[in-house]
């Protein structure tokens, strides 16, 4: 065993939800660790930001560190059907509650190193380990960790936040993940350069193209030319299709849907295609004894809406005030504390995930595609499609009606069917 060193919390990760919550813990004059077990700055999937997290940048103090990254600026999403014959622009000049009716598409790499240099600025201490193992006692949480040059240690501290992403260091060890069956997908993607852009300020746009079966493309433009483009299918078609080769699995993509085929026909893929599976799931339990789970520690849903990283950084950001609250001080709410903080992200997972598995019904993804505006609706999708996932009660009716009418549509033909505007798309 080596050093002790005594912390009011551990960190396990560095990502957006470590970053956020060290920041905020530092920021409040706690003493706290981040252990990160990648060097900095590594590749990461999860490039398209919402405006909704400018309001965590300037909370977090970092705002001006990020606009002077060069980030290429997202004035909204552009749905797109297979054959590229229907569009629909979600605007975010026209959702509610923004201060700035845009946002960054980033390189995951600069971004992220970017946030934990910043959460050092504001106090924290970072170390190149992984966490192995940990052990709740009366007053505190000993975190055993394997240093970079592979010698064991140990850091004593009175709570622990873990924002350990997919992997779900505490969440497997306290069995609280649950995966979910309903959301089985794959994704295939690269970087690539020269992909066809729409001209002016609606060139950092993230274009989402329909595919047959309920799959779809993204088209995420990068700064530097780049534009990261992906594929998501259900796993089992992934599995059937492709047999696992990721390049004929995104060929066959582009093969059934002539609009990505048009975006990609002069581009040219800049490194391997990677993949990533079976990724949504949720947790039983968001904390618990001096722990809690931040960012995709906790749960992550489908990529479709570019939810994570803002879901990341909030959480990190509450459970930093959660830890703090609960254990930092006098404790006395304690019991309340938790109980708030674990009934904010179960909340925030369910209202999520309900736009989640409407893009996969198709009754649903025919209202996402329909002609607008109606009653309003569109601006309350649209300020969710931002971020904005704490909305007022009449906008909590309108999505109730966007909803129902997804449902009402698999009987009554409401709006024009994805389905006939993409017929003989060659799917
Ligand atoms: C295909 C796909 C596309 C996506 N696209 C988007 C998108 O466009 N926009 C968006 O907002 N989100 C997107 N996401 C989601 C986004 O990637 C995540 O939600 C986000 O990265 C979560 O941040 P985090 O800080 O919780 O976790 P991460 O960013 O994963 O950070 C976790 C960190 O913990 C470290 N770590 C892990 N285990 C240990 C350990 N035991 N000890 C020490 N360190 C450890 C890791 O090295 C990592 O750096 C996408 C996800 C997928 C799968």
């Amino acid at each position: 065993m080596g050093t002790r060193i005594d912390q009011d919390v551990v960190v396990v990760g560095g990502g957006p939800a470590g970053a956020a919550a060290a920041a905020r813990l530092g920021r409040l004059g706690h003493r706290v660790l981040v252990l990160e077990s990648e060097r900095f700055p590594r590749f990461h999937i999860g490039e398209s930001l919402l405006p909704l997290g400018d309001a965590v940048f300037r909370e977090l103090g970092c705002r001006d560190r990020l606009a002077a990254a060069g980030f290429v600026q997202k004035y909204g999403a552009r749905l797109v059907s297979p054959c590229g014959r229907r569009t629909v622009l979600f605007d975010f000049a026209e959702a509610r509650h923004l201060e700035l009716p845009w946002t960054f598409q980033v390189h995951r790499a600069e971004f992220d190193a970017l946030l934990l240099e910043h959460a050092i600025a504001c106090g924290a201490t970072t170390v190149q380990g992984r966490a192995r193992d940990y052990t709740v006692d009366g007053d505190g949480v000993a975190v055993d960790y394997e240093a970079a040059d592979g010698a064991r240690h140990t850091v004593r501290a009175r709570a622990l936040i873990d924002a350990s992403g997919r992997s779900g260091f505490v969440a497997r060890r306290e069995g609280v993940r649950i995966d979910d069956h309903e959301l089985r997908k794959a994704a295939v993607y690269a970087h690539f350069r020269g992909v066809e852009t729409d001209p002016g300020r609606r060139g950092g746009d993230t274009r989402i193209v329909s595919l047959p079966r309920l799959g779809w493309m993204w088209f995420i433009p990068l700064k530097d030319g780049q534009t990261s483009v992906g594929a998501v299918l259900d796993l089992d078609d992934y599995r059937q299709q492709a047999k696992g080769e990721p390049a004929a699995l995104f060929a066959a993509a582009v093969a059934a849907a002539p609009a990505a085929a048009r975006l990609l026909a002069a581009a040219e893929r800049l490194g391997e295609f990677r993949v990533e599976s079976g990724f949504s799931y949720r947790a039983a339990r968001y904390c618990g004894d001096r722990w809690f789970l931040a960012g995709d520690a906790g749960s992550f849903l489908d990529p479709v809406f570019s939810t994570g990283v803002l879901l990341a950084l909030r959480s990190g950001l509450e459970a930093a005030d959660a830890a703090a609250a609960a254990y930092l001080g006098r404790g006395r709410r304690r019991a309340a504390v938790l109980q708030r903080f674990d009934r904010r992200l179960q909340q925030r997972y369910w209202f999520v995930r309900r736009f989640v598995t409407g893009f996969y019904d198709p009754n649903t993804r025919d209202v996402f595609f329909a002609p607008r505006p109606l009653l309003g609706m569109t601006r309350a999708v649209t300020t969710v499609l931002a971020g904005g996932f704490d909305l007022g009660w009449l906008d909590r009716l309108r999505l109730q009606l966007f909803f129902l009418i997804g449902r009402l549509q698999a009987r009554y033909d409401l709006v024009p069917r994805l389905a006939a505007a993409t017929a003989g798309a060659g799917s």
